[in-house]
């Protein structure tokens, strides 16, 4: 039922007013505030966000209220009030009540110049905006006849003069205002910005401050706080307008500036009530703020404040300084920073202020930005990086033979591909920005260039910019801004850390990986792909020599070669991790990955072996599979080359030994990748304990070590229960068990994934974001059984997923013990843990 007009509420902003954020909007509650601080607010009427829907619905404004309440003559201003300043809503509309009678009284106090400027600014607003007359008909800037000439075009256009009685006026304004609010555009915006489909808007009545007049007159908007760092810092604009004739003050600044006066200058008084206003307001409204003033003749009026507009390196400082200075607690500065905005602080970003010419789009699949010269070959590449030149590697597609470039290689762009690619997961490892499933680039690796739409040509030795954080790819050098990992980064880290409640671990291969990990600050290392550790050169050769022993002892003997050398690796990563968990994986990859695939690498090959190049070809035929991601590999290839995982227990027990011997014992962790029924972990079990028994003896030395599971099969999550006898963790690599649970290759999704998700199939990438549904389901199952056999096994996920915020609250919720990561993710995953313990109580496994 509508309201009866007497009962429209509008209620003068007073310190007692019933006034909440809910019934009236964030900027009544936020004047309100500003009034009980008893800051110079002009008079202030707000109308409620019901009575505002009731006039979008139609309800009658009865303009005797309004008189009511302001008088025959006023002049106001409008602005709209919804709950969540996010959420926008219509402009504001200035100078309501301007007219004849106004203009005269105007003319007399600011001069007809001033008067005329006004007055021409409301018709104009009005036409446009309440009328909806056509902008380009009311686009005139002030001067002689234009108000004239522009209130004869309304009239031509409406049939009927301006209205000129201020309460009509301010009617007609209340309703456009409601109505646009109602409007699908500003609907669909502010639900983009996670308004509920019922979201309501409050309006708010002010009397102008005009900030002209003689003296001291102008204005302008101060905030305490620089927007792009954070750090204190009073910045903002201010305008003088006086038109006094003895005292002009021509002030154009708001601070000191070279340039010229400033109101800082011109008058340090009130200069510094802004100052105190600031402070005021900070305390009061828990937040910094961004404070919109006036000044008439030396009169201050404070108008409105909004939430200072902020970087994500802002936004960290401002929530870490609010906490510090006791301003919020701790949880309420970690809830103020959103989780993904971290990964912006960790690597350069382009600066958003910059021009930018996108040549082309794909998946974001590594966040930052980069700019170097094009190359299309992991030899360039690295050729590249020997002069010091930044290079961008361009491939269809990456393959493990890439690393090296990879790692020369400032970005990555890939034509093919997603995110759980090759060259993404690599490039997140390695913390290098990466765009893959570029689609739109074609690539000619004879002639090195590849074209981008609409033609354009881009030869190796060009300069683009790849933006990994939005998937563009962009011509030329962009203007950079500079990571940010300072002290208010690592404080509310470590606040974080303070309240999540599930573990953080980064997926590190190499001993810089792990440095990255500790600089991260995450709770160990989850996951060690030892076969990354292979490819170097020297190894690669020795890595072969073992791939076409013919007999089990010519393999003995090759990878006798590799046992230092990976004995080293896992040194190393035992020591930078200083005690810390170290989750080594097995090898993983099928065999043929290190072979040569072209005829001059056979060539090569064949000569480095010593054998004849027929003979190569023949074993790297023999070896080459269908279906390889389904083929001989991980526990598939410890079964039957059990050689390999010999050497690499081996390597792991000696460093164990090694490394503790400086500090507390080490306690490795092994895992054992692709498995899918328990024998298959008797046998390597059995095995890697005979090796374990082995290395005591002769090193006359004692260690224990963990042997756990990588549940990476649908069968390996549905057997979960017998496979947990044996192991006292499993690891879900959700990459793989995404890719076996829909049957998608996650190398070759990426073409058509766009598409998938552009028709609702899927509603995300599933590499992506962990499909909850289906492979949740088989997580919960995974670990359910597990749990069920074996109380105290440990329970995590180690596939890319792991960095993702749903994803971690998926996990936390299941109640698993960690989620592990690529380092670079460590931080958002931290602080997204954390959110998730402060805002929902932990439970069980639901299974
Ligand atoms: C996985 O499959 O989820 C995983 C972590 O292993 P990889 O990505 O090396 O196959
Ligand atoms: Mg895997």
């Amino acid at each position: 039922m509508q309201k009866a007009p007497e009962q429209m509420e509008f209620v003068e902003l007073t310190p007692s007013a019933p006034i909440k954020t809910t019934t009236h909007g964030w900027r009544a509650k936020c004047l309100q505030r500003l009034i009980r601080l008893e800051l110079p607010v002009p008079r202030t009427v707000a109308l409620p966000c019901e009575t505002v829907r009731a006039i979008a619905a139609g309800q009658y404004i009865d303009t005797a209220i309004l008189t009511k309440l302001l008088g025959q003559e006023f002049l106001v201003s409008v602005r709209g009030s919804p709950e969540n300043p996010e959420w926008g809503g219509p402009g504001t509309v200035l100078n309501v009540g301007m007219n004849a009678t106004m203009l005269a009284r105007l003319t007399e106090t600011h001069g007809a110049e001033a008067a005329e400027a006004l007055y021409l600014r409301f018709v104009q607003n009005y036409a446009t905006h309440v009328a909806r007359l056509d902008p380009d008909m009311f686009a005139d800037e002030p001067g002689p006849g234009v108000l004239r000439r522009t209130l004869d075009v309304y009239f031509s256009e409406m049939d009927e003069p301006f209205p000129q009685d201020a309460a009509t006026q301010l009617a007609h304004v209340l309703r456009s205002m409601a109505r646009a609010w109602e409007g699908t555009t500003a609907r669909l915006l502010r639900q983009a910005k996670g308004a509920p489909i019922d979201a309501v808007l409050g309006l708010v009545v002010q009397d102008m401050a005009l900030g002209i007049g003689p003296g001291l007159s102008g204005s302008g908007t101060i905030q305490f706080v620089d927007s792009v760092t954070g750090s204190g810092q009073v910045t903002g604009r201010f305008r003088g307008q006086s038109q006094g004739r003895k005292e002009v003050i021509e002030a154009l600044y708001l601070t000191r500036d070279p340039r010229g006066a400033s109101l800082e200058e011109a008058s340090p008084e009130i200069f510094a009530e802004l100052i105190k206003h600031g402070a005021g307001a900070r305390q009061k409204l828990r937040e910094e703020m961004q404070l919109e003033f006036a000044i008439a003749s030396g009169n201050l009026a404070i108008i409105d404040a909004v939430r200072v507009v902020r970087s994500s390196r802002a936004a960290v400082r401002i929530a870490v300084d609010l906490a510090e200075a006791g301003v919020i607690p701790r949880e309420d500065a970690l809830l103020r920073v959103e989780p993904r905005a971290l990964s912006e602080l960790l690597h350069y970003q382009v600066d958003p202020r910059a021009p930018r010419d996108v040549l082309a789009r794909g998946i974001a699949a590594s966040p930052g930005a980069a700019t170097g010269k094009i190359v299309f070959t992991a030899s360039a590449a690295q050729a590249m990086a020997a002069r010091d030149e930044p290079c961008i590697l361009v491939r269809r597609e990456t393959a493990p033979e890439d690393i090296r470039g990879m790692h020369a290689a400032v970005a990555v762009l890939t034509e093919r591909g997603g995110m759980t690619s090759h060259a993404a997961v690599i490039a997140r490892g390695l913390g290098l920005p990466c765009i893959v499933g570029c689609s739109e680039i074609q690539i000619n690796f004879r002639d090195r260039y590849f074209t981008g739409p609409k033609g354009r040509i881009f030869r190796e030795g060009d300069v683009v910019t790849l933006d990994g954080s939005n998937g563009e790819v962009l011509v030329g050098a962009a203007a950079m801004l500079e990571p940010a990992l300072d002290d208010g980064f690592r404080t509310l880290l470590h606040w974080a850390d303070n309240v999540r409640d599930i573990g953080i671990r980064a997926n590190a291969d190499t001993p810089d990986d792990a440095r990255t990990a500790r600089m991260f600050e995450a709770d160990g290392i989850g996951l060690c792909r030892t076969e990354h550790m292979f490819f170097d050169e020297d190894r690669l050769t020795v890595m072969r020599e073992m791939i076409f022993a013919d007999t089990p002892n010519d393999r003995r003997i090759a990878l006798e070669r590799l046992l230092p050398m990976q004995r080293e690796d896992f040194r190393a990563l035992f020591d930078i991790m200083a005690g810390q968990p170290v989750c080594i994986r097995l090898f993983d990859p099928p065999l043929h990955e290190f072979l040569p695939h072209d005829r001059e690498g056979m060539r090569e090959l064949a000569e480095a072996l010593d054998r004849p190049l027929s003979e190569v070809t023949r074993r790297v035929d023999a070896l080459s599979e269908f279906n390889p991601m389904l083929g001989m590999r991980g526990v598939r290839l410890g079964v039957t080359v059990p050689e390999i995982y010999d050497m690499q227990a081996r390597a792991i027990f000696e460093a164990t030994i090694e490394a503790s011997q400086n500090g507390a014992p080490i306690v490795p962790e092994i895992m054992i990748p692709l498995v899918s029924a328990q024998r298959e972990v008797e046998i390597v079990k059995t095995r890697i304990d005979a090796v374990a028994v082995a290395v005591k003896n002769e090193r006359k030395a004692d260690f224990t070590y963990r042997l756990g599971v990588m549940v990476e099969t649908p069968r390996a999550a549905l057997r979960a229960g017998e496979i947990a006898e044996h192991a006292a963790f499993l690891s879900f690599g959700t990459n793989d068990l995404t890719q076996m649970t829909y049957g998608l290759s996650r190398d070759d999704a990426g073409r058509f994934m766009g598409t998938y998700v552009n028709q609702g199939v899927y509603d995300e990438d599933p590499f992506h974001i962990l499909d909850v549904e289906g492979v949740g389901e088989l997580l919960l199952i995974g670990a359910g059984r597990g749990r069920n056999m074996r109380p105290d096994v440990t329970i995590s996920v180690c596939g890319e997923h792991g960095g993702n915020p749903e994803s971690i609250a998926f996990c936390r919720a299941a109640g698993f013990d960690y989620v592990s990561c690529s380092p670079f993710r460590v931080p958002v995953a931290r602080l997204a843990a954390a959110h998730f313990a402060l805002l929902a109580p932990r439970k069980g496994v639901p299974i």
